[in-house]
């Protein structure tokens, strides 16, 4: 197994960048996607997940990482994996080295999306979901073709619980303390390649597709 992590503060456009990696071979696997699933379902983690993502706060290292083990294990061989929103902690990050030593992977690349706050204060209010297939929109940079369905099942599209104003600011607070560190964490590996987010999505997702080859 071969894996990239897409890395860079809430809102960067991990999401929009991953759809295309993902239609390139990647397998995408992000956590939020993965935790808001367990919300849809209702499941007890969904319960306790839910509360903490919507006040802004990370789930805990040793539910995400669980999901990640389990998710792994099956597809170890042969495998391009495109972790979004996955390592966020440095115990995270961490554990992940350990599981690419118990499966055999490796992390080929980190792929840093740089995004100052004002941009992304923008991108995240006007982010709009599709609440079934979890589709990503942008009421300006990446509206809905039908404005207010979503392009590919035609269900509502909805503003995330965490993208509201006072959650975005707890979210990139957290990002800055826990999060950030990993650049370093991934420097001194010599793993990280910056891209400049602030640019159209188009041209994000062209950079990228350049450095990953
Ligand atoms: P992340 O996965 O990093 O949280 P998303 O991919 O969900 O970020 O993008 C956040 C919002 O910004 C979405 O509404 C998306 O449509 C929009 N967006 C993503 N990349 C860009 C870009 N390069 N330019 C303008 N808007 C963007
Ligand atoms: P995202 O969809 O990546 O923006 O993630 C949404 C939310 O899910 C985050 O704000 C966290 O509350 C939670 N989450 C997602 N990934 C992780 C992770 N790796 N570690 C801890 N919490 C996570």
């Amino acid at each position: 197994m071969e894996a990239v992590v897409l890395l860079g503060p809430p809102g960067a456009g991990k999401g929009t960048v991953a759809t295309v990696l993902a239609e390139n071979g990647y397998r995408h696997v992000s956590t939020g996607e993965l935790l808001r699933e367990q919300i849809r379902l209702q499941t007890p983690l969904g319960r306790e997940a839910g509360q903490l993502m919507a006040e802004g706060k990370f789930v805990s290292d040793a539910v995400v990482v669980g999901m990640i083990r389990g998710m792994l294990e099956p597809s170890a061989t042969g495998t391009r994996v495109l972790f979004d929103g996955f390592p966020r902690t440095l115990v995270q990050a961490e554990q992940l080295d350990d599981l690419f030593t118990i499966l055999g992977g490796s992390l080929s690349a980190v792929v840093l999306l740089e995004c100052p706050d004002e941009v992304i204060v923008e991108r995240l209010s006007g982010r709009r979901t599709c609440q079934k297939c979890g589709a990503v929109y942008h009421l300006k940079y990446n509206p809905a073709l039908s404005g207010e369905r979503c392009d590919s099942d035609g269900s509502e599209l909805e503003q995330r619980l965490d993208d509201r104003a006072e959650t975005i600011r707890e979210r990139l607070k957290v990002y800055a303390e826990q999060t950030a560190p990993l650049v370093d964490y991934y420097r001194k590996k010599g793993l990280v390649r910056a891209v400049d987010a602030t640019q159209s999505i188009d041209n994000v997702r062209h950079a990228v597709m350049e450095l990953l080859g």
